[in-house]
C-alpha cells in the first residue's frame, strides 16, 4: 500500500489496519500469507497489524483447520461478524426492514413490518426505531455497534398525491437524529444508490468500477457508480432516471411531467399492457409467469416494456459509458423475461465505444441488496480507521427500555 506523502508512522499504521480489516471484511477469512501478498506489506507488518485488530476485538486469528503443507501454517484472520455489527434499515415502497449486519456482511438478525400506504419516509423512522430496539434486546453485552444507515426508496407519495423524491431529505435526517440521538451516527441514502453499492461490493458487479444499477419498484431509479464511487449529486438526488422523458406523447407521470421513462417500463406499464389493474403489484409476477407459459397478451406486454427498457438504457450507456448495467428489484425479472429485446436495442442503438464491452446483468443479491449496501455505508468509518470506532457507543439505556 503506497504511503501518503508526509504521513506519520501512526497514520500509516492506521491506514494499513484499515486495509487489512477491509480485506477480510470483503473476502472473508484470509491467511496472513495471502494478506502479505495481496496488500504488498511484509510478513512482520501483517503479523503486527493482525495482532492489533485482534486486541481491538475486530478479528480473530486461528490456525487453519487443515494445513496443506508441512511447517508452521499461516494463521487465518477472520472478521468477528458475531460481535462487530451495523444497523441496516430500509424504507421500501411497501415495507420497512431493519437488520443487524455483522462485519463481513453477514445478516445476524432481520425484522420487517408493512409500510402502510401514504406513510412518509419521515413517519417511517419511528416504527424502524422500534424494530431496532427489538433486535437490540438479544445482543450480547460485549457486541460493538459501529453505526447505521437507512436506504429510502426513490418515490414517496405525499398527502397531495404528488410523488416526492424522498432521497436524503433534511427532515429525515432530523427524525433519525431524534430517534438515535445517543447511538452512533446514521447515514441516509437513496435505495437504488445503496442497492447498487451492494452489487458493486458483493454482488454481480464485484470488481466493476463503472456501472449503472437500475432499480424497479413503484418507480424506477438508478445507482450510478463511476470509478468506484457513487454519483450522489446535490443532496443525493442523482439517478432519477425514471423521470427522464422518453415519450413526449406518453402518459402523465406522478412527478407532474409526461412520458417519463417509468410510465413506459414501470410495473404499472407492464400491468396496463397485460390488461391488468396497474395498481396491483402482486400481479407483476403473474404476468411474467403467463408470458413464460406462452400467453400472447402477457408476452406482448413484456416485449413492449423490454423494448422501452432497452431504449432508455441505450441512452444511459451513451452518457455514462459503464462496463455493466445491472437490473434489480422488479426490473430484474422484467429484464430476464425480455432480455432478447433489451439486448437487440443495446446491440444497435448506443455508440460502438459504449456498447462493445457492455455487460447486462441481473442483480445477484435479491431483496437483501439494500440492507447489505446500507451496512457497507455504515461500516465505512470503521474500515477507514479501525482504532477510532471502539467507542462508537450503543443505544442509550432509555432507548433500550
Ligand atoms: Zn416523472
Amino acid at each position: 500500500m503506497p504511503a501518503v506523502p508526509g504521513a506519520s508512522q501512526e497514520e500509516i499504521r492506521r491506514q494499513n489496519l484499515g486495509a487489512v480489516l477491509r480485506y477480510v471484511h470483503l473476502h472473508g477469512p484470509t491467511s496472513r500469507a495471502e494478506l502479505t501478498s495481496r496488500l504488498g506489506l511484509n510478513r512482520s507488518t501483517i503479523g503486527a497489524l493482525a495482532a492489533d485488530l485482534v486486541a481491538s476485538g475486530l478479528v480473530t486469528e486461528e490456525a487453519p483447520t487443515t494445513a496443506r503443507r508441512a511447517g508452521r501454517p499461516s494463521l487465518v484472520v477472520s472478521p468477528r461478524s458475531d460481535r462487530v455489527y451495523a444497523h441496516a434499515l430500509s424504507i421500501d415502497a411497501d415495507r420497512l426492514r431493519a437488520a443487524r449486519i455483522g462485519l463481513g456482511g453477514r445478516i445476524l438478525d432481520l425484522r420487517e413490518v408493512a409500510r402502510p400506504g401514504g406513510m412518509t419516509a419521515v413517519d417511517a423512522v419511528g416504527p424502524l426505531a422500534d424494530l431496532v430496539r427489538d433486535m437490540e434486546r438479544s445482543v450480547a453485552a460485549d457486541a460493538l455497534l459501529v453505526g447505521g444507515a437507512v436506504a429510502v426508496t426513490d418515490t414517496t407519495c405525499e398527502a397531495d398525491g404528488r410523488i416526492r423524491i424522498a432521497g436524503v431529505d433534511e427532515t429525515l435526517g432530523v427524525a433519525l437524529e431524534a430517534e438515535f440521538a445517543v447511538g452512533p451516527g446514521f447515514v441516509a441514502g437513496d435505495l437504488a444508490d445503496i442497492a447498487g453499492l451492494a452489487e458493486h461490493v458483493r454482488g454481480v458487479a464485484a470488481g466493476i468500477d463503472d456501472l449503472i444499477y437500475l432499480h424497479g419498484d413503484l418507480g424506477i431509479s438508478a445507482g450510478i457508480i463511476v470509478d468506484g464511487r457513487l454519483v450522489i449529486g446535490h443532496r443525493g438526488h442523482s439517478g432519477k432516471v425514471g423521470h427522464m422523458v422518453v415519450n413526449p406523447n406518453g402518459l402523465p407521470c406522478g412527478c407532474g411531467s409526461r412520458g417519463c421513462w417509468e410510465t413506459e417500463i414501470g410495473e404499472a406499464a407492464l400491468l396496463r399492457h397485460a390488461g391488468r389493474d396497474p395498481g396491483d403489484r402482486a400481479a407483476v409476477a403473474e404476468v411474467l409467469r403467463a408470458a413464460a407459459d406462452g400467453d400472447r397478451t402477457a408476452r406482448e406486454a413484456v416485449e413492449q416494456v423490454a423494448d422501452w427498457l432497452g431504449f432508455g438504457v441505450a441512452n444511459l450507456v451513451n452518457v455514462v459509458n459503464p462496463d455493466a448495467v445491472v437490473f434489480g428489484g422488479s426490473l430484474r425479472d422484467i429484464f430476464i423475461a425480455g432480455a432478447d429485446t433489451v439486448r437487440s436495442r443495446l446491440g444497435a442503438m448506443p455508440l460502438p465505444g459504449s456498447r462493445e464491452h457492455l455487460r447486462l446483468e441481473a442483480a445477484a443479491l435479491g431483496r437483501d441488496a439494500v440492507l447489505i449496501g446500507a451496512a457497507e455505508l455504515a461500516f465505512d468509518k470503521l474500515l477507514a480507521d479501525p482504532l477510532n470506532v471502539g467507542v462508537a457507543g450503543q443505544l442509550s439505556a432509555d432507548d433500550q427500555a
